[in-house]
Parts: structure tokens; C-alpha cells; sequence
């Protein structure tokens, strides 16, 4: 055994305890340190030939990188839908890899079972019925991907082509959305469905959300062709919602396969005063949900529910001798994009198992209460201008100048970044430069709001005596 390894094997006990230090040193200070770094490129280093041990690594990581990456885990963080972890997530995280578990479905390990588990309880969040087959994925982008492709499947179906053995050469089909996000029209390049064969429905008046009498006419008027209709429960800019009840009403007068994106909105179920966004949910073929966003998991973790169990066997059946027949087994490598794959479920077991559904619900709408506050101290001040409503836990809004501009914004942001106060990132909405916070971490609460807003009109401050 190399020297480094057998090291690291005798004192496998004071590397834990190192890092398990290292870890108290992040959460003492989590509220603190700066959620968001200005980072310079790096010159990469070479392979070393014989390597500086674990501990060394450890001191260099604290030393060199620690400080140096995004606290994207704290209260203060805005950007993107980001979320954090739960202690309970975290510690179901740091078991996925000590106990390293191929969850792809063989008979030797409970692991999978964790998984089906797991899939169960979040139908029960999100008040999903049992036809709804599910598993783990590593983002919304990956659960968009998964549904595409067995809509795809389906589409083929209908014009009596077995796409998983054919190809999509003979394939005609339409795509219809209001406001996908990006990952949906990267899926449709990365499925061979092209991303122009995406038509893009108008919104209603000031919103994000679908007209559906546009989307009628439009499915009134391409009856011969095959649509897979995306339907969007909570658009990044302004977590808008398009008529689930509606468009699902429509698939009583229409053949089209519905797939809706509810990457964060999905926990939209969790409070009484939004659940009704998702009223007619259970219609759909396919429903995107993020585990990564809103429920506080780390990264690499989503959900695909899908209703074509069957087809989506026809589109991953992953044969070999050593492996199981897709007609006969529960595996998931016949039915997802991978193999061998992570015990992606189990930090979203441990944080169901720890707090529950009203554990989550609390998260969620203590979210949806700050991000209300927010908006609230927006339309108040004079320097900022509230872009839309907020219907969940996003707020989009701008600077209130007359020079507001993309780069305005950017450089706006980035010195809110060395503030270090806050985090939040850019968008355009309604083709204006603006700001978007997402509020979806554990931690955050009304008083973080606060300090950000804070943040928010100093800098502005700042910011309007340099360019006088
Ligand atoms: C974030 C998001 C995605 C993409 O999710 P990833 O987990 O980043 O792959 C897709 N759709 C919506 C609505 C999102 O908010």
C-alpha cells in the first residue's frame, strides 16, 4: 500500500476530527462570512508524483480554498434558487460517501428500497398520486431531460415509430411553452428534438404566466401535429405559475403530453396560502422537482415523476447478461439516464425523517413571509423599483435610475458581492436589466431580508456619489 494511504489509515480518527473542526469553524461563522467572493483565475499546479498526504491537503484546502469559495449555504445568499442544507441533509450527505452505495438496483443493498422510500414520501409533500413513478436525478435540468425524452417516446408512439429503436429522423413534433426555463430548450438540443421546434406561447399582460386561450388556438390550430405542452409551476424571474387546472382541462379536448417544470415551485404545496398554484398537478405525464433548491439538500439531487412507466423502461432498458431484465425488476438503470449512480436519496431521507412535513412547510413559508418583506421595503424606497408582484419566494426588481442599464446592474451586484452583506444575481424581465431574490435557504428569515435591503441602499448610495 502507498505510504500516504497507509498513513491516513492509521489515523483515519484525527482526519475526521480535523474535519469535523473544520466544519464547526463554517457553521460558527455562517451568518457572517460573505455569501458571495470575488475570485481571481487560478494558476494551476502539477500532479505531484507522490502526493502530500490527506492532512496536508486538508491544511491547504483551509488555507488556500475555504476562503475563497461562495458561503452559498448561509441566510444571506440570494442568488439563483439556491437553498442550503439542512444539519440533517448535511449528515445523510457525509454518509452517501462514507458508505458509498451504488443505488442502480442490485439485490445486495437496502439502498435502493431508501430510495422508493424516499420518492413515497415526497409524493405525500407534494400530494402526487400513486400512479406517479419516481426516482432521483442530479438536477431539474437532468429530471427536464428524463421527461422529455420519454414524451419523446410517447410522441413516436402516435405516429407509430418506436423512436428508442428508430431514432428521431421520422419524428415531427411541436413544443409549447410560455416561460421554460433555459434547461428545457437545452433539452430539447440535447434529446435530438431541436431547439427551434419550441414555440413559444404568449404570457398574459405583465406576466410570465401562459395565455391559455393562446395556447388553445395554438393546439386547435396544429391538431394534426404531435405537442408536448410545458407547463411552468414557478419561472425563475418572478416564480409565476401558469394555470395547471386550466391547461390540464385542456387534455379533455386535446391529445398532448404535459410535462410540467415545478424545479422549486412544486413546494408551492407546502403552504396553505399558495397550494392552490398547483391545483391540477396530478393531470400531468411528467412533473420536474428540485431537491436542491427548496428542500435543502446539497447539490446533485432532483426528482422525475412520471406517469409512462413502461415507456420510460422502452426508452432507459439498460440490457446486459448481468444485469436484470427492465420487464422484470424495480432497477433504476433501466429506468434513468445511469448505471451506476450515487445514493442520491439519502439526504432527502434524513431531512424528511428529521423534520417532517411541517418542518419543510415552516422553511417554505417562512421564505415566502421574508421575501413578502422584502418587496415591501422595495416599494418603499425611492432608489428601487419593484418589477412584479410576489406570488412565492422570488422578488424581481431594479434600480430606480435613469441610467439603469445591464452593465448598471452588474456592477451594481458586484459591489454588493464585496459589501458583503448579500448575494443576489442578475436577470432581464420584460426586456429591463433587474435583480432577482430568491429567498429558499433554512436559515433566512425576516431579519436577513433586512440586512440585505440595508446593503442594497447603501451601496446605492455609494454607488450614485461616484457617478455624480
Ligand atoms: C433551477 C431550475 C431548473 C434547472 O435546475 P438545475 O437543478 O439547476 O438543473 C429548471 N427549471 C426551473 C424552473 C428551475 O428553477
Amino acid at each position: 500500500m502507498h505510504t500516504q494511504l497507509q498513513q491516513d489509515l492509521q489515523h483515519l480518527n484525527h482526519l475526521l476530527d480535523e474535519v469535523k473542526a473544520l466544519a464547526r469553524q463554517h457553521y460558527d461563522k455562517i451568518e457572517q462570512i460573505a455569501p458571495g467572493r470575488y475570485v481571481e483565475n487560478i494558476k494551476h499546479q502539477n500532479l505531484s508524483q507522490n502526493g502530500i498526504g490527506t492532512e496536508a491537503t486538508l491544511a491547504y484546502f483551509k488555507e488556500n480554498i475555504a476562503s475563497k469559495i461562495a458561503n452559498s449555504t448561509g441566510p444571506n445568499y440570494f442568488g439563483f434558487v439556491t437553498g442550503g442544507s439542512t444539519p440533517a441533509a448535511v449528515i445523510g450527505d457525509q454518509l452517501v460517501s462514507i458508505y458509498d452505495q451504488n443505488a442502480f438496483g442490485s439485490n445486495d443493498s437496502m439502498a435502493p428500497q431508501i430510495e422508493h422510500e424516499t420518492i413515497h414520501m415526497l409524493k405525500q409533500i407534494f400530494g402526487l398520486v400513486d400512479d406517479f413513478h419516481g426516482s432521483f436525478v442530479t438536477g431539474a435540468t437532468m429530471s427536464n431531460f428524463v421527461s422529455l425524452a420519454v414524451a419523446r417516446q410517447w410522441a413516436g408512439e402516435q405516429q407509430h415509430i418506436d423512436v428508442s429503436a428508430e431514432g428521431t429522423g421520422k419524428l415531427k413534433l411541436k413544443i409549447a411553452s410560455a416561460t421554460a426555463h433555459s434547461s428545457l430548450i437545452k433539452s430539447l438540443s440535447m434529446l435530438g428534438i431541436g431547439r427551434n421546434n419550441w414555440t413559444r406561447i404568449d404570457s398574459l399582460p405583465d406576466r410570465e404566466a401562459i395565455d391559455c386561450l393562446q395556447l388553445e388556438k395554438f393546439l386547435d390550430e396544429h391538431k394534426h401535429l404531435t405537442t408536448i405542452v410545458v407547463a411552468n409551476a414557478g419561472t425563475v424571474n418572478t416564480g409565476d405559475f401558469d394555470d395547471l387546472e386550466k391547461i390540464s382541462a385542456l387534455k379533455e379536448k386535446y391529445n398532448f403530453w404535459l410535462h410540467i417544470d415545478a424545479a422549486f415551485g412544486g413546494f408551492a404545496a407546502l403552504s396553505e396560502k399558495h397550494q392552490h398554484l398547483l391545483k391540477g398537478i396530478n393531470k400531468a405525464d411528467s412533473i420536474t422537482i428540485d431537491a436542491h433548491k427548496w428542500l435543502n439538500v446539497p447539490y446533485d439531487s432532483a426528482m422525475q415523476f412520471n406517469k409512462h412507466k413502461k415507456l420510460l423502461g422502452k426508452v432507459f432498458q439498460n440490457s446486459a447478461a448481468y444485469l436484470s431484465d427492465a420487464s422484470m425488476s424495480p432497477d433504476f438503470f433501466h429506468y434513468g439516464p445511469e448505471n451506476s449512480r450515487r445514493w442520491r436519496a439519502l439526504p432527502a431521507w434524513f431531512t424528511l425523517m428529521a423534520y417532517g412535513k411541517e418542518g419543510h412547510a415552516e422553511i417554505v413559508k417562512r421564505n415566502c413571509e421574508a421575501a413578502k418583506h422584502m418587496a415591501t421595503l422595495i416599494e418603499a424606497s425611492e432608489h428601487f423599483k419593484l418589477l412584479a408582484p410576489v406570488q412565492l419566494n422570488i422578488v424581481c426588481f431594479t434600480i430606480n435610475h435613469a441610467a439603469t442599464s445591464n452593465k448598471m446592474v452588474t456592477d451594481f451586484l458586484a459591489m454588493i458581492r464585496d459589501d458583503g452583506r448579500a448575494f443576489f444575481t442578475p436577470t432581464v424581465y420584460q426586456g429591463k436589466a433587474a435583480i432577482r431574490a430568491a429567498v429558499s435557504n433554512w436559515m433566512t428569515h425576516k431579519d436577513h431580508v433586512e440586512k440585505a435591503f440595508h446593503a442594497l441602499e447603501d451601496v446605492y448610495k455609494k454607488m450614485s456619489k461616484s457617478m455624480s
